[in-house]
């Protein structure tokens, strides 16, 4: 069967792409009243979205490229919604080759924000905007509401805006998308969400195992727990679903759902986009870091067996007395540590915004990210109010409500910590989480020894405390200090 050709110039907007998230953004747009255009490079994706969901608003279904093209309104919007990597650069050729000067191609996809700043320079140089937009919230956010990061030009932004922002989750009616900055980076603040996405899904895992082995409740137990921290300044989205997860009971075996699931973490790769980024970057976003790793050690299987085999726990049996007060401490470490990964995101962001001029509004981000996204969080508006107070807060946790509210957790966050380590219970988000908070708020770092070192095997220099200057110690020779500059 065959699509016939639709009117020309008649879209607002297009959708090519009609797997999962490029069909369920396409009905958000029709449903939202735009007219839209949609196309997949296989008909018959095309022809089954139009099928199953023609009678939801205005769509024109394309078999080709060409007729793609044609049926959307000057200036054109086409959205690419395909595999991430080499088929999203064989769309933009194929939409590029047909569009005209000031048209726009948008990439919803999950790419990597250094590809997109190699897509958009290459696509502005043929006359055309480029944006490369992250979108949050899986199929049902991408048909429901999404949280919506776009980059690209303040010009793409005003023809895209407005519909984004139609079709984005709103909360206390602001929509969850602004425009970000320039080139990479919308892709690049959806990267860091997914990161810090990582770290909170690991401290929420880190949390129950703390549970579940230091006070052997069950998973519903701990279901129940989640439940209440609900409704606790831990308010969010994955606190929601984990306890929803631990409850549920799986029918075939009559046992908790979690217990009869394969203990190994998959990773599509995003979080560690963010951990090598950041290591480009210089700034330690330790949270992700050891999230990222926890999934990579659950699945490394061989290692895992033969430290089982061999490695000895000699743990102690610490006794719990109080279980609701050692509930409480957990609520308490899990609430400061996720305090940690957000900052070290933000930093992260702000890192990024600096180096590529893309002057982005840290708090903005944290407002787009409160609906419709996985890490939907009501703690969100409070680092939107500290950047609102302080736009240039050198360190998110420094800020008045943050100083606070991790002053209060710290005896808990220790106790915890403690406890772990002399368990065996491995909480590494937890406990590399509490050493950043120490390491950044100590006067002195051990960092003089590793610059002494460097100096020694590799003369790499090093500064004084008391005078100006780059030294070195002829450490070989007669250990006389020589002034580099
Ligand atoms: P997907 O499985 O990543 O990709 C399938 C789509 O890509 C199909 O429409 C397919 O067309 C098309 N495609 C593959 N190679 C192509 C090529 N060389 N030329 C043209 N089209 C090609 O689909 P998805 O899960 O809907 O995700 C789409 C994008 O959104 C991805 O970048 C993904 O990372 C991102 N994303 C996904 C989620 C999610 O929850 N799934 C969330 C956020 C973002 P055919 O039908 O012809 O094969």
């Amino acid at each position: 069967m065959s699509l016939s050709t639709p009117p020309s110039g008649i879209a607002d907007i297009g959708v090519t792409g009609m797997a999962v998230m490029g069909s369920n953004l396409a009905r958000n747009l029709a449903r939202n009243g735009y007219k839209v255009a949609i196309h997949n490079r296989s008909t018959a994706k095309t022809e089954h979205v139009f099928d199953e969901h023609g009678d939801e608003g205005e769509f024109y279904p394309c078999e080709s490229m060409d007729d793609f093209v044609q049926t959307l309104a000057k200036p054109r919007v086409a959205i690419i919604m395909v595999k991430a990597g080499a088929p999203t650069d064989a769309v933009i050729d194929e939409l590029a080759s047909r569009m005209d000067e000031g048209d726009i191609i948008v990439d919803c996809g999950n790419s990597n924000y250094a590809d997109t700043r190699r897509r958009e320079e290459a696509v502005r140089e043929r006359g055309l905007h480029y944006v490369g937009s992250g979108v949050s919230g899986g199929e049902e956010g991408a048909l429901k509401g999404p949280s919506i990061m776009p980059g690209g030009t303040a010009e793409s932004y005003d023809r895209l805006g407005p519909m984004f922002e139609k079709i984005s989750a709103h909360v206390d009616d602001v929509p969850c998308c602004t425009h970000v900055g320039p080139d990479g980076a919308g892709h690049f603040v959806k990267m860091v969400h997914n990161g810090i996405e990582y770290a909170d899904m690991q401290l929420i895992a880190e949390a129950y195992d703390l549970m579940r082995k230091g006070l052997g409740l069950t998973a519903p137990e701990i279901g129940k727990v989640f439940e209440k921290w609900n409704t606790t300044e831990l308010d969010s989205y994955l606190i929601e679903i984990t306890a929803d997860v631990l409850q549920h009971m799986d029918p075939k075996s009559d046992q908790p759902f979690v217990d009869i699931v394969l203990d190994q973490a998959a990773q599509k790769g995003t979080g560690a986009w963010t951990v090598q980024t950041a290591a480009e970057f210089g700034i330690p976003v330790t949270g992700i870091a050891e999230a990222t790793f926890a999934r990579s050690l659950s699945g490394s299987v061989p290692q895992r067996e033969a430290g089982q085999a061999s490695l000895e726990a000699r743990a102690s049996q610490v006794q719990v007395d109080d279980p609701d007060a050692f509930i409480e401490s957990i609520r308490q470490a899990l609430y400061a540590s996720k305090m940690v990964a957000y900052s070290q995101g933000f930093e992260l962001i702000r890192a990024a915004s600096n180096e590529y001029d893309w002057d982005i509004d840290l708090g903005a981000m944290a407002r787009i990210w409160r609906g419709g996204c996985i890490i939907r969080a009501v703690f969100l508006n409070r680092i939107t109010e500290a950047y609102e107070r302080h736009p240039e807060l050198p360190l998110l946790l420094s800020d008045e409500y943050f100083k606070a509210e991790i002053s209060q957790a710290v005896n808990d966050w220790r106790l915890i910590v403690s406890y772990a380590a002399l368990s065996g219970i491995p909480i590494p988000a937890f406990a590399s989480s509490l050493a950043y908070y120490d390491g950044v708020r100590a006067e002195k770092l051990p960092a003089n020894l590793i610059q002494g070192q460097r100096d020694f095997f590799g003369a790499h220099t090093y500064h004084r405390t008391d005078r100006e200057g780059t030294f070195h110690t002829l450490w070989s020779a007669d250990r006389s200090e020589e002034q580099q500059d």
